[in-house]
């Protein structure tokens, strides 16, 4: 029987651990071929020999996103070699520090914006016409309450401030596709789930009281498949909703 994502070429950001790493096999496991991107070179090892054992195979690429022009050669790479971009998956992401505004040194700033803002404009960049070239391209940005919810971010301004960018990224990208393609763009929460940055920013809290990012990968493949029509929208794992962007009153 035909897999939902059979012979669709996605790449995933982050895909060494965590949430990434669980999209990456759950997309591979439903018959994608997974680009898997991240800078733990070992990590990205594992996940390849995890697919050989099922007679599958990942592309590697260990890089940082944080090197732009490395982010262009990609595109020309999947280009090369494939002519297209089915699935993009905006997961990579960092906390950065967790204090108040007034506090945060510059550099710290700068790198949550480069990693969770900057890199993934880059890539939108970067494969957009491989996206578009796809029968039924699909992108989905990994964001978070915190960008919509600036009341519960006390200490958390740089990764707030960066996941709202990111929204407004992936909205305005949705626009820039809805008429003129048929890519299909979405944001999707996962809330809380247990993974590392979740156990940097609760250190006290017991991961075994999270749900695990293997329950949120089949979500995320839902909006890769080429089946998925919404665009522009927000999905929100606790709530199992997918919802429209609101202004504020
Ligand atoms: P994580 O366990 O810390 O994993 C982050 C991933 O991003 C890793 O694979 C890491 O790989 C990669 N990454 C970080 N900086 C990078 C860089 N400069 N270049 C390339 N890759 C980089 O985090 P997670 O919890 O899985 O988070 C994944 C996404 O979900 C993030 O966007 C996060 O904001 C969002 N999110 C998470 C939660 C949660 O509770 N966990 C809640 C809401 C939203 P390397 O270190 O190998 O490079």
């Amino acid at each position: 029987m035909l897999q939902p994502l059979e012979n669709r070429i996605a790449l995933v950001t982050g895909a060494s651990r965590g949430i990434g790493r669980a999209i990456a096999l759950e997309l591979a496991k439903q018959g994608a071929h997974v680009i898997a991107l991240a800078r733990t070179q070992g990590a990205l090892e594992e996940i390849d020999d995890e697919l050989r054992a099922h007679g599958q195979e990942a592309t590697l690429v260990p890089c940082d996103l944080k090197d732009f022009d490395a982010l262009d050669r990609l595109g020309l790479a999947i280009h090369e070699r494939w002519k297209k971009l089915d699935i993009f998956v905006a997961n990579a992401g960092v906390l950065g520090p967790v204090s108040p505004l007034s506090h945060i040194d510059p550099p710290a700033w700068e790198n949550v914006f480069a990693v969770n803002v900057t890199a993934n404009w880059r890539l939108v960049r970067s494969l957009d016409g491989l996206l578009r070239a796809s029968n039924a391209g699909r992108a989905v940005f990994v964001t978070s309450g915190a960008g919509s919810n600036a009341a519960m971010n006390a200490y958390m301004g740089a990764y707030a401030a960066s996941k709202a960018a990111l929204d407004a990224i992936a909205r305005t990208y949705a626009a820039e596709t809805a008429e003129t393609s048929r890519v299909r763009v979405m944001l999707a929460n996962p809330g809380p789930l247990r993974t590392k940055m979740r156990a940097a920013l609760m250190p006290g809290e017991d991961p075994m009281v999270l749900r695990a990012p293997e329950e949120f990968a089949p979500k995320v493949a839902a909006m890769c498949a080429p089946d998925w029509s919404e665009t522009g929208k927000f999905y929100d794992f606790k709530t199992d909703a997918v919802k429209g962007f609101r202004a504020p009153a």
